[in-house]
């Protein structure tokens, strides 16, 4: 089957908005091992539309329209999409009372308008449901072609695909589709890929890799009759990266550094405190961002000016003095001082240059020390970025910390 994405949009013409659906569409489509041969950007023009329609169906199986599924006058990508492959749209009584209680439950009436979102395909065509929005998206399949339509917003574009798309993808192709994730830190984007070189050229299971602030992550994506042996042939390929990135990878199928610190915090009933200077907090946020946090996050103190450091954290005016609040003197006592002050069992500490500028004694922004501390021992890691970015450091040093304290819980669990 081979493939091709239309953006509908003049937001993205006039470069209003960024096409991210195209490179989530695009990323999909590779790990599903659907070779995507064109893309298109249009805007909102019936004629052009038209064109582009026609041009794509023309020469591919598979068309994949993002946007234009709205209420209003110049949302007409399922129109135009029908109208060219000669399929009527009919009003669907039950798609339109959802749309009226989406409304009503706002305490809102539905603007006449919305009626247009509850016409369907007639014959030819199924309907995708939209969980987070008015709009459901439809696939038409007429004379061995198949147009998907999804709405514009990725809020509603992404959940789509991933639970109405990809199934009806794998019943094309005969089958499931199983997607598992390999997580890790701490390994740049480039090595990873060479080291599993090899198994990203497989067309079933693929392996594609990205990377996002700091972390690497591979995507494994296997198809297969039923889901078992899809989940089988996943497992053997992550036997594969395991052999040989193993010792950088934190997590398979979790979503974050933070989801895994949680996860291990519980699994060990262990608690943790946080100090941190240059991150501002961030890592009491990340982690606060997983639910059930509670009960494993004790506090953090965001131990800005030394003055804090020191009365707060107990740290030591002559530490201060000889090596300065950034460096791996000051990161050990913040964490030792946070653990004890709080009584958690853990203490993790961040203390460095976020950037942009240089610092005033000529260190680079970037240089960060992170402190892990528990009963039996207080270590210290150093952070270079080597970027004078400020959110970039910031994120980067949270990671790090979060990592130390992974690494920590993962090698216990392994001796246990
Ligand atoms: P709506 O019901 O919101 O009108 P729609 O399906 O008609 O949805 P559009 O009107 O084309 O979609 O776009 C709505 C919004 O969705 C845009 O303002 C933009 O924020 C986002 N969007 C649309 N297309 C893309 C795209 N290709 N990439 C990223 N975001 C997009
Ligand atoms: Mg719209």
């Amino acid at each position: 089957m081979n493939c091709e994405i239309i953006c509908v949009g003049t937001e993205l013409l006039l470069g209003d908005i960024l096409n991210t659906n195209a490179q989530y569409l695009s990323r999909e489509l590779a790990a599903l091992g659907i070779g995507l041969h064109h893309q298109q950007v249009v805007g909102d023009n019936p004629d052009r539309m038209r064109e582009s329609i026609s041009k794509a169906l023309a020469e591919s199986d598979l068309v994949i329209l993002s946007g234009g599924l709205g209420p209003t006058a110049d949302d007409l990508t399922k129109e135009i999409c029908c109208e060219v492959m000669d399929e009527e749209l009919v009003l669907d009584e039950e798609i339109l009372q959802g749309i009226k209680n989406y409304f009503s439950s706002k305490g809102l009436a539905m603007p006449e308008n919305n009626s247009k979102q509850a016409f369907v395909p007639k014959k030819n065509g199924i309907v995708l449901k939209n969980a987070n929005g008015t709009a459901p998206g439809c696939a038409v399949e007429k004379n061995g072609k198949i147009a998907i339509m999804l709405p514009g917003p990725p809020r509603e574009l992404i959940p789509m695909f991933e639970n109405e798309v990809k199934p009806y993808l794998a019943k094309k192709t005969g089958g499931v589709i199983l997607s598992k994730q390999v997580r890790t830190f701490g390994i740049g984007e480039s090595d990873m890929a060479s080291r599993v070189k090899d198994l990203l050229n497989g067309e079933n299971p693929t392996v594609a890799p990205y990377a996002k602030d700091g972390e690497a992550l591979l995507r494994v994506t296997a198809r297969a009759e039923n889901e078992e042996k899809a989940a089988r042939m996943c497992d053997e390929a992550i036997e594969k990266i395991k052999q040989r990135i193993g010792k950088y990878i934190y997590g398979i199928d979790c979503q974050s550094l933070e989801e895994k610190a949680v996860e291990l915090l519980k699994k060990a009933d262990k608690t943790l405190a946080l100090a941190e200077s240059c991150t501002g907090g961030y890592i009491a946020k990340r982690i606060t961002d997983i639910p059930g946090a509670s009960s494993v996050f004790e506090y953090g103190i965001v131990s800005y000016s030394n003055e804090v450091k020191q009365k707060l954290l107990g740290v030591n005016a002559e530490t201060l003095d000889k090596y300065t609040e950034v460096s791996e003197q000051a990161a050990a006592e913040m964490a030792q001082g946070v653990r004890k002050l709080s009584g958690a069992d853990f203490g993790l500490s961040v203390t460095g240059f976020a950037g942009p500028d240089a610092a005033s004694d000529g260190r680079p922004a970037g240089l960060a020390y992170i402190g892990f501390s528990c009963a039996e021992k207080t270590q210290v890691r150093e952070l270079r970025t080597g970027k004078n970015a400020r959110e970039y450091n910031r994120y980067v040093a949270a990671s790090n910390a979060l990592h130390m304290l992974i690494e920590y819980l993962s090698e216990r669990n392994d001796k246990e």
